[in-house]
């Protein structure tokens, strides 16, 4: 922590973070939904397109990647204003409000435990435990483990993204009764090619799930 972090720390403190937009940092006041200023929530890129089937996995996305739904990601990921996952889970509920989709349990991509440790929690379980909340399922943080290491997947190709996270996932011992024959609800930031989300995916048929979603705040 330097003098500018500290400085931050108690700015955030006097003035919540509810009264800044999440995604641009301009003054809002309470009002705004998802409290984002009237800018960004008409910038953000709203996808209600139907659920796609890629191979078994039902793929469900908030919004289309671009500049902003990036920036609201990257503010929660690597600056840690951890408040904007609340934001998400509620956008999320609205978008799950919109389907017909039923799903027993909430399962974040999990990253790798160490990784966890070095930035101090999983923002998609983050997201996941507000959603719980939202939608009134259990949200299950460990439910799904990272079994090896892999390299960041920006700068590889579809590929070698597959081949980096091939059998690195797998359900977790103590929860396999309690997701067995049930339909999951996996929830990350990011759909790209899919490869994590389809690994994830064969983790938890193997371990004996009916049904697997997967609801991405933003996809390309
Ligand atoms: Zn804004």
């Amino acid at each position: 922590m330097n003098v500018r972090s500290i400085g931050n720390a108690a700015l955030e403190l006097l003035y919540p973070p509810s009264l800044y937009c999440s995604c641009c940092g301009n003054v809002i006041d309470e009002s705004r939904t998802y409290n984002l200023c009237d800018h960004c929530i008409s910038h953000i890129r709203w996808d209600a397109s139907p659920i796609k089937d890629i191979g078994g996995l039902k793929v469900l996305r908030c919004t289309e990647y671009g500049l902003y739904e990036r920036t609201l990601i990257f503010a929660l990921k690597y600056n840690g204003k951890t408040y904007i996952a609340r934001d998400i889970a509620q956008i999320m509920a609205d978008r799950l409000s919109l389907t017909e989709l039923s799903y027993d349990a909430i399962v974040p991509v999990p990253m790798f435990a160490a990784k966890e440790r070095e930035r101090g929690f999983n923002h998609a379980a983050l997201i996941g435990k507000y959603l719980g909340r939202l939608v009134s399922r259990p949200h299950v943080a460990h439910g799904l483990l990272r079994t090896g290491n892999t390299l960041p997947m920006r700068g590889l190709n579809p590929t070698e993204r597959r081949q980096n996270v091939k059998g690195k996932f797998a359900v977790n011992e103590k929860y396999v009764k309690m997701l067995e024959g049930k339909s999951i609800l996996l929830i990350d930031d990011f759909y790209t090619t899919g490869s994590t989300a389809l690994e994830c995916y064969d983790a938890l048929r193997r371990a004996g799930a009916a049904d697997v979603y997967l609801l991405a705040f933003a996809a390309r």
